[in-house]
């Protein structure tokens, strides 16, 4: 064991209904494999802690709806979770399931943060997204988790949803504001293979629009500037000191360790993605501690580039340094107006944030440039 990896994520594969635009690795509420679910966990975590010098600053448990577990699912979890005071630890929450009684076992197990999603206050979108709560429930509900003490909320927006007006977004934006989150995550809905939104799309029920997505994002970035949520990532918001520290440690290239079916590690050049299957996670972790896996060897540069990328999607951007070796690109990226300099770190612009993708394939260089 060498040095202490300070990031964890956990992925719970439950949903209780699966939304047709979601390309996460998810399987329907089957309560066999949810009850086998936590004593696996439980020896994933222990396998994993003998391998690695496992030192949590941050927790994450994603999905999938990990609050889909009950609250004798995580009154297990508490028996044997040794870190209930981690600095920051968020738990994905689909709005509709948290009552009193699982606000109050999080809150024991630890949880300070929690990431609802929301998608959209408009009705007729949220049925679009296959999305069962109503914009009520949702503002009922963060009222509800305020006075079960949670200080640090984020709400999931999506737009360009196929229907979608200009209007409808604006508003979805007012309500989630008026909800009163310390965070905002704003996604544009993309179509991804292997999901329904992707073959509607094929059959040309559905239509991108990446002029829409422009206009639609840019009024995000101001609306939620002018009402006190600086962006911090192309996709991410947040008031002053609620700038999601996992995310922020993900964005900088930080060592992670991640557990459960799909979770995918990361510790100096090794990279491994456990197996997409529950039953097959299951077998594997009961037998001999750890999943079924793939796994590759990352070199210095994959994980330079990484960094770059991931560092560009930021607005604090990228230092220079990593950046040697690229003067050109770095020259004519400002030439155009899409990046800036910041002192000595490099950033886009909000034009150069737009196309921040194909920026990224700039730096994707062999690596000998290197
Ligand atoms: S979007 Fe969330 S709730 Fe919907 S299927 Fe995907 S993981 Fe489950």
């Amino acid at each position: 064991m060498s040095t202490p990896v300070h990031h964890l994520y956990v992925h719970v594969p439950f949903c209780t209904h699966l939304c047709p635009y979601c390309a996460f690795y998810k399987t329907k509420n089957v309560s066999a494999e949810m009850r086998g679910f936590i004593p696996a966990l439980g020896r994933e975590l222990e396998h994993v802690r003998k391998e690695h010098r496992l030192e949590p600053r941050t927790v994450f448990w994603g999905g999938g709806t990990p609050s889909a577990l009950s609250v004798s699912h995580f009154e297990e979890i508490a028996a044997f979770w040794p870190w209930p005071e981690a600095e920051e630890f968020t738990l994905e929450a689909n709005p509709l399931t948290i009552s009193g009684a699982k606000a109050k076992i999080l809150r024991r197990l630890g949880v300070n943060r929690l990431s609802l999603g929301v998608q959209s206050f408009d009705p007729t979108i949220l049925q679009t997204l296959g999305r069962t709560h109503r914009p009520d429930e949702v503002r009922g509900n963060v009222r509800a988790l305020r006075r079960d003490g949670f200080a640090n909320l984020n709400i999931d927006l999506m737009f360009s949803v196929p229907g979608q007006t200009f209007a409808s977004w604006k508003q979805t934006l007012e309500d989630a504001v008026a909800c009163g989150p310390d965070h905002l995550s704003c996604y544009n809905l993309n179509f991804e293979e292997d999901t329904d939104f992707f073959l509607r799309m094929q059959r040309g029920e559905f239509r991108a629009d990446a002029g829409q997505d422009a206009e639609f994002f840019l009024h995000a970035v101001e609306f939620l500037a002018r009402h006190g949520y600086e962006q911090i990532e192309i996709s991410n918001f947040a008031r002053p000191g609620f700038s999601c520290i996992h995310n922020e440690a993900y964005w900088r290239g930080a060592d992670y360790l991640g557990l459960g079916p799909s979770a995918c590690s990361t510790v100096g050049l090794e990279r491994w993605t456990n197996v997409h299957d529950t039953a097959a996670w299951m077998e594997g972790v009961n037998a001999a501690g750890q999943s079924p896996r793939t796994a590759e060897r990352l070199t210095p540069e994959i994980r330079r580039y990484e960094r770059i990328m991931l560092g560009l999607r930021t607005t604090r951007g990228v230092a220079l340094e990593e950046l040697r070796g690229f003067p050109e690109i770095c020259a004519q990226l400002r030439e155009e107006g899409l990046a800036e300099l910041d002192g000595e770190r490099l950033r886009l612009t909000p034009k150069g944030r737009l196309v921040a993708d194909n920026v990224s394939e700039l730096f994707l260089a062999p690596s000998s440039q290197f």
